[in-house]
């Protein structure tokens, strides 16, 4: 089951005459290669209709967030930075993907660029020339098969899978999906961090996702509830096809409320409406609600759910425990959830590296390192925490 929307760009095919001068644009991009000191001279061929038209044919909505834009046109993004990496200052960028369109992706201007907020807070500068990784990165012009990105993308099929949603409208990992092998190494969650860089749970977001799942439930219900009345149970069935169409603005969002609205009726084996399930019961993204909800093995490197289970409930009494942290703007303060998730602005963080870099608005930060909480009246780091729960486990 696909959550966020898979994007199959594999038949982007640009005009003949758009691709003989992206040819001979490259060409010149090449010769410029040769002298390092060289500053690339780009002619913005992607932003010709040609190509956004093409790209608005294989989904008409904001491949990364899915929102529809009406009267604003689309950026084509390259998914891979052209000029520069953010926090790499020697490398000149993904130059020779400049004209490629199978790195150009459909984009808004708050993915792209920045701007969307945080309640009345900015909630940072959008993708632009951010593009970490978990490994090495590949040299100047080479294969990028090893290459192993943090940040999702719309077009590879399997990162789609890893995303779902909460009754809030909140873009969360798929708990029963596994971290990698490259997250635990890394100690980060590259959903978590894809959310966090795009802002993907900005205000606009997650109010505009939260009252489609409402709708959603509310007409699975009428569907269940009326399906002896024909006209009813048509009129519910096909509200329901057309938000949660591959192509409708939120739509993952949207298919997934299904679900999660089924699941509980099935659950319930009778009438009753799903509106008190919980996420937690719901088994949100949970395909017949038979994976486990449980960390991974090797999860507790990445999120903090065993930790939360190691310590007394009580310490969570007052609705969680405070967690403060010290970057280069100053103190930082969150509140640990007894879930395992970190509250941070108000949005609900699954791995402390996101929050911790979200609250000190540093790329760089290890959130382990970063967090302390205080225990039996002494404040201890995270990673201090951790490290003593795995020599007591073995
Ligand atoms: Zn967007």
């Amino acid at each position: 089951m696909i959550l966020v929307r898979h994007v199959d760009n594999t038949k982007l095919t640009p005009p003949q005459q758009w691709t003989d001068r992206a040819a001979k644009e490259l060409e010149k991009l090449h010769e410029d290669a040769v002298d390092a000191d060289k500053k690339f001279l780009f002619s913005e061929m992607w932003r010709e209709d040609a190509i956004r038209d093409r790209l608005i044919a294989l989904m008409d909505k904001c491949w990364y967030c899915e929102t529809s834009f009406v009267r604003s046109p689309y950026h084509v993004d390259h998914y891979r930075p052209k000029s520069a990496v953010a926090g790499e200052a020697k490398h000149r960028g993904y130059w020779w993907l400049a004209y490629d369109p199978a790195n150009y992706r459909l984009s808004c201007h708050h993915c792209n660029s920045g701007g969307a907020r945080y309640g009345n807070q900015s909630a940072g500068l959008g993708k632009g020339a951010r593009f970490p990784l978990l490994g090495q990165r590949a040299p100047e012009g080479g294969s990028l098969d090893r290459e192993l990105p943090v940040l999702l993308d719309p077009v590879a099929s399997e990162d789609a899978e890893l995303v779902g949603f909460d009754r809030q409208g909140f873009a969360r990992r798929r708990p029963e999906q596994p971290y990698s092998g490259h997250e635990v190494a890394q100690d980060l969650c590259r959903v978590d961090e894809t959310i966090r860089m795009l802002a993907l749970n900005s205000d606009l977001l997650t109010e505009g996702r939260s009252t489609l799942i409402g709708s959603v439930i509310e007409l699975v219900q009428l569907y269940l509830i009326r399906r002896d009345d024909a006209v009813v149970a048509q009129y519910a069935r096909k509200q329901i096809d057309s938000l949660t169409q591959t192509t409708a603005e939120w739509s993952a969002a949207a298919a997934s409320a299904e679900r999660l609205a089924l699941l509980a009726h099935d659950r319930s084996g009778d009438d009753a409406p799903p509106a008190g399930e919980t996420e937690a019961n719901a088994a949100e993204g949970a395909d017949g609600g038979t994976e486990p909800q449980t960390a991974t093995a090797d999860g507790h490197r990445v999120d903090l759910r065993t930790l939360v289970a190691a310590l007394p409930p009580a310490a969570f009494s007052a609705g969680g425990i405070a967690l403060t942290g010290r970057g280069k703007r100053g103190p930082a303060k969150a509140t640990l959830l007894e879930d395992g998730r970190i509250m941070c602005f108000r949005q609900p963080m699954n791995t402390p590296t996101s929050a911790a870099r979200m609250a000190a608005g540093d790329d760089t930060v290890d959130g382990w390192a970063f967090w302390s909480l205080t225990v039996d009246g002494k404040a201890r780091t995270l990673a201090d925490l951790r490290d003593t729960l795995i020599a007591q486990r073995g």
